[in-house]
C-alpha cells in the first residue's frame, strides 16, 4: 500500500549536453534585464561565459555581473541586494558551484522585498513567514554537486568559533528554470569532482532512508544512486569522459530534486557546525562523514530498531551500488560499508583532524548538530553516537 505524499513545486529543467546554449533565450521570457550571478573566477575563464555574453546582447537583453567568492554569508547577500535595489533587475540568472546558486536564489528572493535576509533565515534571528514575492530566479550548476538548481532553499554561512551555516528557505525560491548541461564540468578539477561527488552521493542515500522519503524520491533516488556508481569514480579519474560528466550532472539534480522533499540525515546535521567552525568545503565534510555515517545508522538500527524499514532500504542501496544480490541483509549492509570507506579512499577525503577539528572541538559541534537535517535520519542518534561518530573521524 502506497502512503499519502507532497511532491512540492520543481523547476522546468532543461538537461543535457549543449542545453547552456538555451540559456539567454529562457531568460529573455522574464524581461530584459538579467542580474548574473557568477563565482569569483572558473566560469569566466570558460568559453561559456562570453557565448552567454554574446547571446544576450542577441537577445537585446541588459544584464549586470555580481562575484560571489567562496560560499556565500548573509552580508554579502545583502550587500548585493543593496546594491542592486534601484537597477530594474527582471530577473536573476546564477552560473556556478552551489555557491553561487545559493547566492542568486536569495538575493531573487530578497530583490523586490527589500529586507535583510537575517530575518528569514532558519534558527537565527526573528525568522519571519516570506511572503516574497520573488524575482524569476534561472540556474545554472558548474558543479556536480549541491543539487540546489532543484532546491528551495539556500545555504548562507558566518564562519568562526561562533558561526553558523543556515537556511533561507521557501518554496518561492525555488528557480523556475535549472538548466543543467554536464560540459559545464569539464574544467573542475578533482578535488571538487570528489567532494561535490560525495555530496551528491550522501544526499541520495540520506534522501532514501530519510523518514519523510515516499515513493517517488524512493524512485529518484535509486536511478541517482546508479548513475552515482556509473560516473563518480570515472568521473573523478578521466574529467574527459562525457558519459560519466553526464551521469553525476545528472545525479546531482536527482539529489537535490529529492532533498528538498525529504529532508536529509545525520551527516548534513553535522555539515552545518562543520561547516561554520571550521573552514571546510560543504562537499569534503559529506565525503569524509558518509561511510562512518551509514555504519552508525545502520548499527543503531540493528540495536535499538530492527524492524526500522530504512534497514531494508540500506540494502537495496549496497545492490544498487554494488551491482549485486545479496542473500542477507547483514552481507549487503557489510558489502556497502566496505565499497562507502573504499570511495572515501580513493577519493583522498581529508579526515576531520587535518581539517582542522580537535577533540576539544568536538562537544561544540555535537551540541549543535540537531538542525532540521538531523530531524529526518531514520533514526534518533544520542549525543554519545554522534560524538563517536565525529572521533571515528579523526
Ligand atoms: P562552490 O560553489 O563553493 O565551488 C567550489 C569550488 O569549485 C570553487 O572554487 C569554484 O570556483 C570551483 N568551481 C565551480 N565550478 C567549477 C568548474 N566548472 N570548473 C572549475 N572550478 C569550478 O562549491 P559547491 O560544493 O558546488 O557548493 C557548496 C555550497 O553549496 C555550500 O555553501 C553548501 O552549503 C551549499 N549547498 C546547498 C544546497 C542547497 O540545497 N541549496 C545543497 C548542498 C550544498
Amino acid at each position: 500500500m502506497l502512503n499519502n505524499f507532497t511532491i512540492a513545486r520543481l523547476p522546468r529543467i532543461e538537461f543535457g549536453q549543449g542545453v547552456f546554449s538555451r540559456t539567454a533565450g529562457i531568460c529573455k521570457q522574464y524581461g530584459r534585464t538579467v542580474l548574473l550571478v557568477t563565482g569569483a573566477r572558473s566560469f569566466k575563464k570558460t568559453v561559456y561565459f562570453k557565448q552567454l555574453i554574446d547571446d544576450l546582447s542577441t537577445q537585446d537583453m541588459a544584464w549586470h555581473h555580481c562575484v560571489i567568492e567562496g560560499e556565500p554569508s548573509p552580508q554579502v547577500v545583502d550587500d548585493v541586494v543593496l546594491e542592486y535595489a534601484d537597477k530594474a533587475i527582471d530577473l536573476v540568472l546564477a552560473v556556478g558551484g552551489g555557491s553561487a546558486l545559493d547566492a542568486g536564489k536569495a538575493i531573487a528572493g530578497l530583490l523586490r522585498v527589500q529586507r535583510t535576509v537575517m530575518d528569514y533565515l532558519e534558527g537565527v534571528g526573528p525568522e519571519l513567514a516570506y511572503q516574497g514575492p520573488a524575482l524569476p530566479f534561472i540556474a545554472v550548476p558548474t558543479t556536480a554537486g549541491t543539487g540546489s538548481e532543484a532546491t528551495k532553499n539556500a545555504v548562507l554561512s558566518v564562519q568562526g568559533a561562533n558561526g553558523f551555516k543556515k537556511s533561507f528557505r521557501d518554496d518561492r525560491l525555488v528557480a523556475e528554470y535549472a538548466i543543467v548541461d554536464p560540459n559545464l564540468l569539464i574544467s573542475c578539477p578533482p578535488d571538487v569532482i570528489a567532494a561535490n561527488g560525495m555530496d551528491a552521493l550522501t544526499q541520495l542515500i540520506e534522501s532514501y532512508v530519510s523518514t519523510g522519503a515516499n515513493a517517488i524520491t524512493d524512485a529518484l533516488a535509486l536511478s541517482g544512486l546508479r548513475a552515482v556508481r556509473d560516473g563518480l569514480l570515472p568521473m573523478y579519474q578521466h574529467n574527459d569522459n562525457a558519459e560519466a560528466r553526464a551521469n553525476m550532472a545528472y545525479a546531482s539534480l536527482l539529489s537535490g530534486i529529492c532533498l528538498a522533499q525529504t529532508g536529509l540525515g545525520s551527516v548534513h546535521g553535522l555539515a552545518a557546525p562543520l561547516g561554520a567552525f571550521y573552514p571546510i568545503p560543504h562537499g569534503v565534510v559529506c565525503g569524509t562523514l558518509v561511510a562512518e555515517a551509514s555504519a552508525l545508522n545502520i548499527r543503531a538500527m540493528n540495536k535499538r530498531e530492527p524492524g526500522n524499514p530504512s534497514l531494508d532500504k540500506y540494502a537495496r542501496i549496497a545492490e544498487t551500488l554494488c551491482r549485486k544480490r545479496f542473500k542477507k541483509a547483514s552481507q549487503a549492509h557489510e558489502a556497502l560499508l566496505a565499497l562507502l570507506q573504499e570511495w572515501t579512499e580513493q577519493l583522498r577525503l581529508p579526515r576531520l583532524e587535518q581539517l582542522g577539528l580537535s577533540d576539544d572541538g568536538i562537544d561544540h559541534v555535537v551540541a549543535h548538530s540537531r538542525g532540521s537535517s538531523m530531524k529526518t535520519n531514520p533514526i534518533v542518534l544520542t549525543d554519545a553516537e554522534i560524538r563517536q561518530l565525529l572521533l571515528s573521524r579523526m
